[in-house]
């Protein structure tokens, strides 16, 4: 897996050349704008693995959980959360799941 960095692809490491690079937020719905808030997100190809391809965030269940386990990781790391902080903000435990 990749580096959540801003010119490559968090999934593939591509460069957004060929498949424009989106914004994916780790958690959706009421909780996105704490993803923003706290910069849960990551950039994606759109098409291959952001929104269409069969791997792509919002295809692929597991893919979903890898991208949210690094933000849970992400952000016990640079909060000092623990995991049940982490819960009473985001509403359950992603790391040790398969
Ligand atoms: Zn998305
Ligand atoms: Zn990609």
């Amino acid at each position: 897996m990749g580096v959540a960095t801003d010119n490559h692809c968090f999934l593939c490491g591509r460069n957004g050349t060929a498949d424009p690079l989106d914004t994916h937020h780790a958690f959706g719905g009421s909780r996105r704008k704490k993803s923003d808030k706290y910069g849960l997100t990551v950039r994606l190809c759109h098409n291959r693995c952001h929104i269409f391809g069969s791997e792509s965030a919002h295809q692929n269940a597991s893919t979903r959980l890898k991208i949210q386990q690094w933000a849970q990781e992400k952000i016990m790391r640079e909060q000092s959360w623990d995991t049940e902080r982490f819960i009473r903000e985001f509403g359950r435990n992603y790391l040790g799941m398969e």
